[in-house]
């Protein structure tokens, strides 16, 4: 097995050559093995636990790998910075699918490049393992994201605002390009490097628009529905990114990177857990309009390629962007009546009923996840939940009659939609402790065997199915990984 590494055939100004700086004591803590099987990683590696704790904390190298830092730019909460870039991440080279599909494999807190700014470049435990945690449970989840194939601890110390344990993740991605990717380029005005991107991103992401007329306006809209579909996604499940800046917004559609993420408990729009998000900019709510924004921004940046003309590639960039509330607003209408079973929201009458229970919900604050999972086992003679109307409950009814559907039917629907157990705040939060103090992965193991089935009851699901005793309060997230 070779890794591949197709980003260095972009120009050198794409990223910087640098490779990771060893660590102390690498000791492996978790290890994908599904991940590693569906990559065709070499066997002979995956029972030496040694051995992928040097290839993950980057003291060795695999064959082939050509690591280097990627640079970007971003809007960060609004306000952009021309230069950010993998500032202690190293992408090491491509894995394969058997299918062919290209995945980089990125090593993120393996050391300083040249886009740290003053950063260390590296990464504490405990982030490292949320982020595998998470990326774990949103596949689980069915839902579009980086994965992780790995955590390392590394044995040494990070200063944070106390000392704490460092780690590496071992990040897979069908790309790391990102909004800010584009942005990089065109800030600059180097309509060659944006040209160059572009290319790489249809021939790598989606190949099929190749040989279109319009590649690059066909790019921004395939990217639009990738991104359309994510953050609908996202709200199907109550999750909250926290830190939906360009940089982090990719090309593929993947759900990337876990510094602040949440997940929403007792239902509010306004949710926001992020401890710098003051504003609620990134609240569980503003997620679609946020993301319209980030489209925005994508397409700012491919207005040299859309057209020599200015005004003739803004007018063309305009019309895609205006479409994108309406699309958002479609999915999500679509999403929320499939979460009751029935087939779409095309009649008044069912974007009422969500709306409705919505209304309820947020004045109760319902759980989520909870009375949506009880809703659907109600189908099949558990009792409904308590807190709902007979009325709202008597609608229902009546909106799956009009729409013929038998109860089985609309079940069915509902449980591909409607998890029985996310990821929730106090759970990570204790994992998360317990592993980085104890390093017994015992409790972890069993956690991740759950998250990778949540539309099923298993023997350990109804351990982390509670919402939190305190409805997750004072509960805050922040970036630092
Ligand atoms: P993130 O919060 O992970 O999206 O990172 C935002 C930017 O800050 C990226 O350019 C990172 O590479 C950089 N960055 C974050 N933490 C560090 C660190 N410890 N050392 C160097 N750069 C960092
Ligand atoms: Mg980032």
């Amino acid at each position: 097995m070779e890794l591949t590494n197709s980003y260095t055939r972009l120009p050198e100004r794409f990223y910087q050559r640098t490779a990771p700086k060893p660590v102390r004591d690498p000791s492996l803590l978790v290890f994908n093995h599904n991940l590693a099987e569906q990559l065709q990683l070499d066997t002979s590696l995956v029972d030496d636990p040694q051995r992928l704790a040097n290839l993950f904390a980057g003291n060795e190298l695999f064959a082939g790998s050509q690591p280097l830092a990627l640079a970007y730019a971003g809007h960060q909460f609004g306000g952009f910075s021309p230069q950010l870039g993998d500032g202690r991440a190293h992408l090491l080279g491509e894995l394969h699918d058997a299918q062919g599909h290209a995945f980089d494999l990125q090593l993120k807190g393996s050391g300083p490049t040249a886009f740290s700014r003053g950063g260390d470049g590296r990464s504490a435990l405990g982030p490292a393992l949320r982020e595998y945690i998470m990326s774990e449970a949103m596949h689980g989840l069915k839902i579009k994201t980086t994965r992780s194939l790995a955590v390392v601890a590394t044995g040494e110390t990070v200063r944070r605002e106390t000392p704490l344990p460092g780690g590496i993740v071992a990040r897979t991605a069908r790309s790391h390009l990102r909004v800010g990717t584009f942005q990089f380029f065109a800030v600059r005005r180097d309509t060659d490097g944006l040209r160059a991107l572009a290319d790489y991103a249809i021939a790598r992401l989606y190949p099929h628009l190749q040989n279109r007329q319009d590649p690059y306006l066909d790019l921004l809209d395939a990217v639009i529905s990738a991104q359309v579909e994510l953050v609908t996604e996202w709200m199907r499940v109550g999750f909250i990114h926290g830190v939906m800046n360009t940089d982090n917004t990719t090309i593929s559609g993947e759900t990337i990177d876990f510094g602040p993420c949440a997940m929403m408990s007792a239902y509010d729009p306004a949710t926001v857990f992020s401890s710098i998000d003051h504003r609620g900019r990134y609240a569980f709510g503003n997620q679609p309009a946020i993301i319209a924004w980030n489209m925005a921004r994508l397409a700012e940046t491919l207005l040299p390629l859309l057209d020599d003309d200015e005004q003739a590639a803004i007018t063309r960039a305009q019309a895609c962007i205006s479409e994108v509330p309406e699309r958002l607003d479609t999915a999500w209408q679509n999403m929320m009546a499939r979460k009751l079973g029935l087939p779409g929201a095309n009649a008044d009458d069912d974007r009422q009923l969500v709306a409705d229970l919505l209304t309820h919900m947020r004045q109760e604050k319902l759980d989520y996840t909870n009375t949506f999972d009880a809703l659907t086992e109600s189908l099949t003679g558990a009792h409904p939940p308590d807190s709902l109307t007979v009325d709202w409950l008597a609608n229902w009814h009546q909106r799956l009659q009009a729409h013929g559907l038998s109860e089985t039917t609309a079940k069915s629907r509902m449980r591909a939609h409607n998890p029985r157990v996310i990821p929730r705040n106090h759970h990570v939060e204790a994992m998360l402790d317990h592993t980085v103090q104890t390093r017994d992965t015992e409790r972890l193991k069993t956690f991740l065997r759950v998250l990778r089935s949540p539309y099923e009851q298993t023997e350990h699901t109804p351990q982390f199915s509670d919402p939190p005793a305190d409805g997750d309060k004072n509960y805050m997230t922040f970036c630092g990984t």
